[in-house]
């Protein structure tokens, strides 16, 4: 009996010794909750963008580039603070992984329905030239976690990034990415049938995040901001024109954003802003929610 107990703790002294838990940081919330799904105890999770902040515009903390050298992995998903930064995240620390979170996904071009709209609506052509060569990174949509699918990808991205790391717990890693795939599914299957009736509407929105979302589930967004920026005044008496042609009511907002212009667009058409947020932690309740207030506000 006794021999045994020894034993027993003998083979699970390393075990814990080994445990302290792999520190990955992510770019925005949404990714921060997929990480733990997959990676539960094994992982310690950072997320650059903190809760209320703009991924557009963020600024890293000096604080969390120190906090990058005691940090496995980093898993970019291509906003545009990024852009700005990935350089000085990577030389915080030679030694992190950096992987791209959208690997294996489809990416959308954001002004893609901002551009048809464009041209249908206030006359103006847009330089097709310059359109071309800025297929950058920055004319990619990276709002990828809109769409329960793709964050299937991004879960499969983040089983193998931490089995690769973390060798002896990849079965861990691969139990954990099926409970959560099952879940993606079952979330997957609720929005569609909150949305079945609804397929082949518009919703407004000030900042184009639901592109990937609106592609999943058949739907279009048409926004107001414009290539990043605020309208001018023609197009948003554009924006206000097709809000009435087409009966919109409600606008949406994205907490971290300015809400003036969608406001003004509100009040001209009779309508209500609504704030749905993208960047929410709490990923199936809150889509759960935003499929219900889209499919709401559409409803005629
Ligand atoms: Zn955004």
């Amino acid at each position: 009996m006794m021999r045994k107990l020894v034993f027993f703790i003998a083979i699970l002294m390393p075990a814990l010794g080994s445990s302290e838990p792999l520190r990955v940081f992510v770019s925005v919330p949404p990714q921060k909750t997929f990480v733990e799904k997959v990676g539960a105890h094994l992982v310690e999770v950072h997320t650059m963008v903190r809760p209320g902040h703009n991924p557009h515009t963020y600024d890293p903390t000096p604080q969390q580039i120190s906090a990058l050298s005691k940090t496995a992995l980093y898993l970019r998903i291509g906003v545009p603070f990024e852009n700005a930064w990935m350089e000085r995240i990577r030389s915080a620390n030679p030694d992190m992984r950096v992987l791209d979170n959208r690997t294996g996904i489809d990416l959308r071009s954001i002004a893609r329905q901002e551009h048809e709209h464009h041209e249908k609506n206030d006359g103006h052509q847009p330089d097709k030239a310059r359109d071309e060569t800025r297929q950058t990174e920055s004319e990619r949509d990276p709002h990828v976690w809109t769409s329960p699918p793709l964050v299937k990808q991004m879960a499969r991205n983040i089983r193998d990034a931490l089995a690769e790391l973390d060798p002896p717990n990849r079965l861990v890693y691969a139990r954990n990415y099926g409970d959560f795939a099952a879940e993606l599914d079952t979330l997957d299957r609720d929005i569609r049938s909150m949305l079945k009736d609804i397929s082949n509407q518009k919703f407004m929105v000030f900042h184009p995040s639901w592109g990937y979302f609106a592609d999943t589930y058949g739907l279009t967004q048409v926004p107001i901001e414009k290539e990043g920026k605020q309208p001018g005044a023609r197009a948003l008496t554009a924006l206000i024109e097709q809000a009435k042609r087409e009966q919109v009511k409600v606008i949406f907002v994205q907490p971290q954003f300015d809400k003036r212009s969608a406001k003004q667009v509100a009040r001209a058409i009779g309508g209500r802003v609504v704030p749905i947020d993208p960047l929410a932690a709490d990923y199936a309740d809150n889509l759960r929610e935003v499929a219900r207030l889209i499919a709401e506000a559409v409803q005629r």
